[in-house]
């Protein structure tokens, strides 16, 4: 049974720039690293390999210098490491690159079960929490986000119960495998490659599937597929904040001033 790790490749946030003409990322010339809540979907599958005798897989759509992301997760543990790559894939939308990447996992689904999938949380350059899920209701998969914790795995009834971090509260949930997994930091720490594992991945394959291979529609993939596009983009630009009466002592005279404030700005209908 296969365990499948989502990861994606991100620009360095701490080396971003912003063309100011086209309003797009800037992309050349910047380091690239593995998204930072996927560093922990990896690691998560390499326990599930360890602890269960998953095959472990690592998938990632991108273009071809993906294969460098992948590379790291074959000098982690992975068995096996596949590039969605394609022309017909690039401008995708979430909604396009959920539907590769759940195309791509049924594809490897017919070598062996998928068992379970794991993502991030979020990217930390789309930012939208939207491809797992995506991932999960085309596949029919049981959807679990959010992931702190594992609780428990167990074969025989094909169940998985986890923790789910939420705002100010957990919540324990189990649900029918195959499941896809989103997961937050608290997971676990991620290994670091050893140098003869790194020399292993160096010579490994990483499988390249284009359209060609997934036989999606290819009007409903890429830029072409995608009913969302991005018309600007900008850093957050805020105005200095303003600190209202005094809430511990007068917290409904300090209530009133607010109400009164939004309302002068046009930010509260009464
Ligand atoms: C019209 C349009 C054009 C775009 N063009 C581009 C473009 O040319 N290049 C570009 O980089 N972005 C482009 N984007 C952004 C792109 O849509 C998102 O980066 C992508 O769909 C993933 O969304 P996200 O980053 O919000 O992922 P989230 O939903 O926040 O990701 C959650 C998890 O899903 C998994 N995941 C997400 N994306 C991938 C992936 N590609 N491979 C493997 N696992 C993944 C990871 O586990 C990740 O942690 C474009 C967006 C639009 C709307």
């Amino acid at each position: 049974m296969y365990v499948v790790a989502c990861i994606k490749q991100v620009p360095d946030t701490t080396q971003v720039q912003i063309d100011p003409v086209t309003n797009t990322l800037v992309r050349d010339g910047i380091p690239f690293i593995v998204n930072p809540y996927d560093t922990h979907a990896l690691e998560e599958s390499l326990r599930m390999k360890a602890r269960y005798g998953f095959k472990a897989a690592a998938l990632s759509m991108g273009p071809p210098n993906t294969e460098a992301t992948l590379r790291k997760a074959l000098a982690l543990g992975v068995d096996e490491a596949i590039l969605c790559s394609d022309r017909a894939f690039g401008g995708a939308d979430t909604l396009s690159t959920s539907k590769v990447l759940a195309e791509a996992i049924r594809k490897l689904g017919q070598d062996d079960e998928v068992g379970l999938v794991f993502c991030g949380k979020q990217t930390i350059d789309g930012d939208t929490a939207q491809v797992g899920p995506g991932i999960a209701i085309r596949l029919g998969f049981s959807q679990l986000t959010l992931v702190d914790r594992i609780e428990h795995l167990d074969f025989l009834s094909r169940k998985i119960r986890v923790r789910r971090k939420l705002e100010g509260r957990y919540e324990i949930v189990e649900a029918k495998l195959p499941a896809m997994i989103t997961v937050v930091r608290e997971l676990n720490r991620p290994r670091y490659p050893t140098v003869p594992m790194r020399l292993k991945a160096a010579r490994s394959e990483v499988k390249v599937w284009s359209n060609n291979d997934l036989k999606l529609d290819p009007n409903g993939i890429g830029l072409k597929g995608s009913p969302t596009w991005v018309s600007r983009i900008f850093s957050p630009q805020r105005a200095a904040g303003e600190i209202i009466g005094d809430g511990l002592n007068d917290p409904t005279g300090t209530a009133k001033l607010l109400l009164e404030k939004l309302v002068a700005r046009d930010m509260l209908a009464v």
